[in-house]
């Protein structure tokens, strides 16, 4: 089979390599999930059952690719954190964004009815994925909060405007009534007109989902004395603010070098 007469076709592909020892961020993106989520009619603005499929898609990759140490998501998106040395598939950009983009897609997919039990999957869902390098950890550290402050500014909007529609106003007025409203302005109205706190909204709207492994003390047996337990690394899913210095001192294992 090597060397037939067609081989030279191979000198024609693109080697798309990623800069050695930088973190490389993979950012999956759901594709028309607007669409996507009319279709299926998620609750809006935050329909919490597909948030937490896409935990769960998030946890199938941290166990099938071991190199992932952190991941973030909101919305139809997660970025992946590979540690520093990584050769997962010798840096190859097109082959991470590739694998990685279609085992999320087909574990969507597989994994759908355990969070829709009442819901039929009408469309194929796809992701789009793309990776970046990041040379330091002050980077990947404001890449993570850049997504995470995005995810704030969003669901404030999204929360003031569908309270204005769910109340009866238009989607064209919401938006008119919102429009250059400040971040106090917005929690004025939603506290005035709705009674809701924002800072009160579950912490999986207001600061997205993260998943990192973690030494967790779990019990592995009972016996006389009563039960005996250990520290075990485990995938966590937690909404933790990744903006401030508190949880990077507390994992600080996770970006090192
Ligand atoms: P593209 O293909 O360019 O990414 P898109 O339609 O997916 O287009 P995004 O900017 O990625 O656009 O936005 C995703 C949209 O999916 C959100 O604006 C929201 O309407 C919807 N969405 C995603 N997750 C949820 C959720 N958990 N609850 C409610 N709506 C959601
Ligand atoms: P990689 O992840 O590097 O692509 P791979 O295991 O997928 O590794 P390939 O070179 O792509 O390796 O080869 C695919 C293999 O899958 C074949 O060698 C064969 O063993 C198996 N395979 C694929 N399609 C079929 C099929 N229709 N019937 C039987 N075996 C198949
Ligand atoms: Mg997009
Ligand atoms: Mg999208
Ligand atoms: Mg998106
Ligand atoms: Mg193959």
């Amino acid at each position: 089979m090597a060397n037939s007469k067609y081989e030279y076709v191979k000198s024609f592909e693109v080697e798309t390599k990623l800069m050695p020892s930088t973190w490389i961020v993979l950012r999956i993106d759901g594709r028309h999930f607007h669409q996507f989520s009319d279709e299926h009619e998620f609750e809006k603005p935050n329909d919490e059952r597909a948030l937490r499929l896409m935990n769960a898609c998030a946890k199938a990759m941290f166990e099938e690719f071991p190199d992932i140490v952190f991941s973030y998501g909101v919305s139809d998106e997660y970025s992946f954190v590979f540690k520093k040395a990584t050769e997962f598939y010798n840096r190859r950009s097109s082959k991470i964004a590739s694998i990685t983009a279609s085992f999320f897609s087909a574990a969507y997919a597989i994994k759908w009815k355990e969070f829709f039990p009442d819901n039929d999957l009408k469309s194929i869902p796809s992701f789009d994925a793309r990776t970046v390098c990041y040379p330091s950890i002050k980077i990947v550290r404001d890449y993570l909060a850049w997504r995470q402050v995005d995810c704030h500014i969003n669901n404030q909007y999204n929360t003031c405007f569908w309270m204005l529609v769910k109340s009866g106003k238009t989607k064209s007025q919401a938006q008119a009534e919102l429009k250059g409203t400040q971040t106090q302005d917005k929690n004025e109205i939603l506290f005035q007109q709705f009674g809701i706190n924002y800072a009160e909204l579950p912490e999986i709207f207001r600061k997205g989902s993260c998943v990192f492994k973690d030494k967790v003390e779990e019990i592995v047996k009972y016996n006389e004395k009563g039960p005996v337990k250990r520290l075990r690394n485990k995938v966590i899913i937690d909404h933790c603010d990744i903006i401030g210095d508190k949880f990077w001192k507390d994992h600080a294992n996770i970006l090192e070098d």
